[in-house]
C-alpha cells in the first residue's frame, strides 16, 4: 500500500482568480480564508453565483430572502477583499447542470479570463456519511463541462473540498475568513438559533481550514490544468 501524496502548494503564479459556486455562503465554507490571503497579495478575485439562496430561510419567501442572502454575500465578499459578485437566477435548490448553466459558466470565464478557477465541490460525499448536496454536485459537474468546451480554458480548474491535491496555508486569514462568514448573519441565525453567529463560523473554519503540518490550510482539487 503506498503511503497518500503529500498534497502540493496551491499554485503563485497567477494574478486573476474566479470562485463559482452554487450559492450565497457556498465560499465562505473553505476558500474565504484563501482569498482573504490573495487579495491581500495584490491579486483580484472575483465571484459569481447561479442563484440568490431565496429558498434558503426557512420561514421567509423567497422575494424577501433572495435580496437579503445577496446583500449577506456582497458584505461577506468585501470582508475578503472581493468587490465584485455576480448573482446569474438559476433557481435555487433546483440547480441542475443543464446546457443553459455550462453555457453562462463558459460565457463569463470566456468574458473574465482567470487564470484560476475554483469551483464547489463536486464530490457525492465530504466524509463517509457526510453527504454532498445535490445543487453542489451539479454545479461543479457543470463548470468542468463548460471548462471542457472552452478552446482557450483557464489555466488550473480546482474544486474546494476534501482530499486536497493542493493546499494554501492561511495562518493569519482565519479570523477574517470568520468576519466573512459571520456576515450571513440573518442566514445563520435562522439555521441554528441556539448558537451565537460567530460560534458556528467559527466551527465552520475550524473544520474546513483543517491543519497539515502545523499549519492550517484551505484545501483545492485539482480538476484540470492546460499545463503538460
Ligand atoms: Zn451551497
Amino acid at each position: 500500500m503506498t503511503a497518500p501524496t503529500e498534497p502540493q502548494p496551491f499554485p503563485a503564479d497567477w494574478d486573476s482568480l474566479l470562485v463559482l459556486v452554487p450559492h450565497p455562503d457556498d465560499p465562505e465554507y473553505g476558500t474565504a480564508a484563501a482569498v482573504a490571503k490573495w487579495t491581500a497579495a495584490g491579486k483580484t478575485v472575483r465571484y459569481a453565483l447561479a442563484c440568490r439562496g431565496e429558498a434558503g430561510i426557512e420561514g421567509m419567501a423567497p422575494q424577501q430572502a433572495g435580496p437579503l442572502r445577496e446583500d449577506e454575500q456582497r458584505r461577506a465578499a468585501a470582508i475578503v477583499g472581493v468587490s465584485h459578485v455576480d448573482f446569474w437566477d438559476f433557481p435555487d435548490s433546483n440547480i441542475r447542470n443543464t446546457p443553459a448553466l455550462r453555457d453562462k459558466i463558459a460565457a463569463v470565464i470566456a468574458e473574465l479570463r482567470p487564470d484560476v478557477v475554483v469551483a464547489i465541490y463536486g464530490g457525492a460525499e465530504f466524509a463517509s456519511g457526510a453527504p454532498n448536496q445535490r445543487d453542489h454536485i451539479e454545479f461543479a459537474a457543470a463548470v468542468t463541462g463548460a471548462w471542457d468546451s472552452l478552446t482557450d480554458p483557464p489555466r488550473w480548474l480546482f474544486q474546494n473540498g476534501p482530499a486536497p491535491t493542493h493546499v494554501e496555508t492561511v495562518d493569519g486569514y482565519l479570523d477574517t475568513a470568520v468576519d466573512s462568514l459571520a456576515a450571513h448573519e440573518v442566514y445563520l441565525s435562522v439555521l441554528d438559533p441556539q448558537t451565537p453567529v460567530r460560534e458556528q463560523a467559527r466551527a465552520v473554519i475550524d473544520m474546513t481550514c483543517a491543519e497539515l503540518s502545523g499549519r492550517r490550510v484551505a484545501g483545492f482539487i485539482l480538476e484540470r490544468t492546460t499545463d503538460r
